[in-house]
């Protein structure tokens, strides 16, 4: 695996695979590499060809008052990780190229980058699609690889590639999660040894709100199932939970197929966010 940190060396590294004629697969993270990014690399790997895994925390995507300065960053264990997963080639990216002095143009994601996480973390979505745009620009892939476990970003990642005629495929990679049902997040290792069982009321309520669908017909008797187990957890702020449609994030009174489950809460500081298909 070779590392890259310029979008020149990167570019060079990507023209020499298309010169192979292999296509690039493409995952992009923000470091703090975990099981969850080694699935997303694996995936991209079993399709063939060049796979580049790139690492930016972007700080597009931070409101003033959230974790930019103190997100996780390793990048000895994120290289050896994403090397083990399979990845030919790691970019770094620099701050200096993706946000370069004098930068003024930015994407806005409307609508859908308003609801769920949009509505707690204004902004959020319009630095998710800007810099996801950027990424796709430097690297050219003909394949994006996301995780489920940020669903909405699948959605308006999904929006942005179809609104900008982007000639990429995206892949949503399912949720890996915890022999325990914690989805697997760079933010968990926030989580102190007893915030960990208040953060699996999470999983717990998903699973809840599948079992209430799969007996009955309406949201209502859903969402009451989802917030009866984040409502017996105390010590878990919840920011919403929620009931859409997979494929428009609409509100939707009777429970059909892509009825999906969605949650964000606190546990001390530290911000969790889970969904799962009620639905399939
Ligand atoms: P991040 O580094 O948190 O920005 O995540 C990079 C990619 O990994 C995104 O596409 C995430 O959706 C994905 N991802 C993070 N955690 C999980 C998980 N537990 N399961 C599946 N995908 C994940």
């Amino acid at each position: 695996m070779k590392h890259v940190e310029t979008v020149a060396e990167l570019r060079a590294e990507v023209a020499a695979t298309r010169m192979a004629g292999l296509p690039v697969r493409f995952v992009p993270t923000m470091g703090a590499l975990h099981e969850a990014h080694a699935a997303l690399v694996r995936a991209a790997r079993a399709d063939g060809g060049f796979v580049v895994v790139s690492i930016y925390v972007n700080p597009a995507q931070f409101g003033p008052t959230e974790d930019f300065a103190r997100y996780p960053r390793t990048p000895d264990a994120d290289s050896a990780l994403a090397m083990a997963a399979g990845a030919d080639l790691l970019w770094s990216a620099r701050d200096d190229e993706m946000y370069p002095a004098g930068e003024s143009t930015r994407l806005r994601t409307g609508a859908l980058g308003d609801i769920l996480c949009g509505a707690f973390r204004p902004g959020h979505f319009d630095g998710v699609a800007t810099v996801v745009a950027k990424l796709l620009a430097a690297t050219g892939a003909d394949t994006l690889y996301l995780g489920e476990k940020d669903f909405q970003q699948t959605i308006i990642v999904r929006r942005m590639i179809s609104d900008l005629l982007l000639p990429v495929q995206l892949v949503v990679v399912p949720t890996v999660r915890d022999t325990d049902g914690l989805a697997l997040s760079s933010r968990n290792r926030y989580l102190s040894a007893d915030e960990r069982p208040v953060a699996l009321a999470i999983p717990h309520a998903l699973d809840a709100a599948a079992a209430a669908a799969d007996a009955g017909h309406d949201t209502r008797d859903a969402l009451t199932a989802l917030r009866a187990v984040l409502d017996a957890e105390p010590r878990l702020h919840v920011q919403y939970a929620e009931i859409r449609d997979s494929a428009t994030l609409a509100v939707r009174e009777r429970l059909a197929p892509g009825a999906r489950a969605f949650v964000a809460a606190h546990v001390g500081t530290t911000r969790l966010i889970d969904n799962r298909l009620l639905r399939p």
